[in-house]
């Protein structure tokens, strides 16, 4: 599958939200900071406690999605998620190319925040299956991922994951031999 429209990357923006460590009381005002280019540009990243916490909860709503083992509880929890997201709609050239934004320019960093994962997240599910969506299989790791192979084969979060996973296993195999 590949992610040529601003829709299925917003998809990224969700997972990254999903493995945000929330343990700093300023880690909204963080992950915003550094995931600057998805916001309009002079976009306030000040989040009141409020604001945090609900960005939080959509962390949490995402992670939720990633962990439904049937069709129903995606859609629950997915609708749940959109019903946070205020889409408005409108395409822009302004990185050189031709694309979608899904929130109001002038909303604030939350509104944007929620908008945009809410959208990215529910387009992959409905255009290539919730079953793109898991957790990683990897001891000690818990970080959801959004699986891009062409078969839907992946059980990890990422590569360093996927090989720390084959010399465990290899471990254990010499172990019991
Ligand atoms: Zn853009
Ligand atoms: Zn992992």
């Amino acid at each position: 599958m590949d992610y040529d429209t601003y829709g299925s990357t917003a998809v990224e923006l969700a997972i990254e939200l999903a493995n945000a460590d929330r343990d700093d009381p300023e880690w909204a005002r963080a992950f915003l900071g550094s995931h600057d280019d998805w916001f309009t540009p002079g976009t306030s990243f000040d989040l009141s406690p409020g604001e945090s916490h609900r960005a939080g909860a959509t962390a949490d709503l995402v992670r939720a999605v990633a962990l439904a083992e049937s069709q129903d509880d995606v859609l629950t929890r997915l609708n749940e998620l959109l019903a946070l997201a205020r889409p408005r709609p409108y395409a822009t050239d302004h990185d050189g190319e031709l694309h979608l934004h899904f929130a109001r320019p002038d909303s604030p960093a939350l509104e944007q925040l929620t908008t945009t994962v809410a959208m990215g997240l529910s387009q992959v599910v409905v255009q290539h299956g919730w079953q793109r969506l898991g957790v990683c299989s990897a001891e000690s790791c818990d970080d959801v991922y959004v699986d891009t192979s062409r078969n839907a084969s992946r059980r990890y979060c990422s590569n360093t994951c996927a090989s720390r996973s084959t010399v465990a296993a290899y471990r254990a195999r010499q172990k019991t031999e």
